[in-house]
């Protein structure tokens, strides 16, 4: 058992009939609890917006990396501790950016450092220092960056004082099983387990040999992993738009996370639900604007943003200003988790899901997801 095992706890409360792994529990840690299914969004520490100032939000994830990175934030958050640095009263994960780091090697991190500042800024949970698996790196070095996660996994969940989150990484069903049992060797029943080193599988695999069925495969992967850790939150690391979180909620995924909000922002696009990437106005340089039916979804937004404002004055505001378009697209985002398990709760959580899955990249794998779901029933 942990230190921090008893500050958390993960309890059953609601399951849906038609999608047998979907469900919403009661997280509690420490002394904050919410509801299952959870979407953190991921924030810059020293950036600008603060989304909890412009409407209620829960659940805020920063990088570890990021804070790391700035010596003078990085002291500033350790004295102060993440919640009060932020000003932020909700629940608040540190990932420990294991992915950012590796990305520029030059930066070396230990487990202990991460934990250090886990222990001083105090955020509501950590995530243990990983080394996240490459698809188009050969398979030694893909093994060797697992035992490197396995080692810091064992050192960090036997010596951490806040509340952790283990994560398991495999290409194959079969390395995502082992490493789902080295993890048990540790921590038999964490209260929340990771799955991660899926984010490269949209993204780098469109085309690839190796990986032709990418998305199958993490339909797949989050399903072995549900079965592996009945019990635990499972979280998913970075995929969490507003169009891959229904496939991921509708498979049992309890929890997901996305910068997309502030990404998309920076790259002028916004988002409206169950629509792709739009521009505010069309330029007549090729990229996506808005259609008659968005603007009819748009002219129905009420975030802090749109509300009040005509449809062109909401057009204007979206096109000219990052900030306001950050401040739409997360709400977007929330509304869609927010619906999402009020459709959950009152039973239609399936034809929600088959509506907004239909068109688009995802519409196949929300089928092929879907059989698995029949098999299981008849079987
Ligand atoms: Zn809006």
């Amino acid at each position: 058992m942990s230190l921090w095992s008893s500050k958390v706890s993960f309890e059953d409360y609601y399951v849906d009939d038609i999608f047998p792994l979907v469900r919403s529990a009661k997280l509690k840690i420490n002394k904050k609890s919410v509801y299952t299914p959870l979407l953190w969004l991921g924030h810059l520490p020293s950036a600008q917006p603060h989304i909890w100032n412009h409407f209620d939000i829960e659940t805020i994830m920063v990088s570890a990396y990021e804070i790391i990175r700035n010596r003078r934030v990085y002291e500033e958050i350790c004295e102060k501790g993440i919640h009060k640095y932020l000003g932020f009263d909700g629940l608040v994960i540190m990932d420990s950016g294991g992915f950012s780091f590796q990305k520029k090697d030059s930066l070396e991190v230990d487990p202990e450092d991460i934990l250090e500042l886990y222990e001083m800024s105090k955020p509501d949970l950590g995530v243990v220092l990983d080394h996240p698996l490459n698809p188009l790196e050969n398979e030694m070095k893909n093994k060797d960056r697992w035992m490197k996660t396995l080692q810091n996994s064992d050192l960090m969940l036997k010596n951490g004082k806040i509340p952790l989150i283990p994560v398991v990484h495999g290409y194959s069903l079969e390395d995502l099983r082992n490493s789902c049992n080295d993890i048990k060797k540790i921590h038999e029943n964490p209260p929340i387990i990771g799955l991660g080193s899926i984010v490269p599988l949209i993204f780098k695999c469109r085309g690839s040999k190796k990986f032709k069925n990418s998305v199958n495969f993490i339909i797949d992967s989050v399903r072995m992993v549900r079965k592996e850790f009945p019990d635990s939150l499972l979280h998913v690391f970075g995929i969490g738009s507003a169009k891959s979180m229904h496939l991921m909620y509708s498979l049992g995924v309890d929890s997901l996370d996305s910068m997309g909000w502030r990404l998309k922002a920076a790259y002028g696009c916004i988002q409206l639900p169950g629509v792709g990437d739009r521009y505010p106005l069309n330029k007549n340089n090729g990229r996506p604007s808005l259609s008659k039916d968005d603007k009819k979804l748009l002219d129905l937004c009420e975030c802090p943003i749109c509300r009040y404002k005509s449809l062109k004055e909401k057009i204007e505001v979206l096109d000219s200003d990052f900030k306001s378009r950050a401040i739409h697209n997360a709400w977007v985002f929330m509304r869609e988790r927010d619906l999402y398990y009020e459709k959950l709760l009152d039973g239609s959580c399936f034809d929600f899901c088959n509506e907004r899955l239909k068109k688009g990249f995802f519409s196949k794998h929300f089928n092929y997801a879907l059989q698995e779901v029949v098999h299981q029933k008849l079987g």
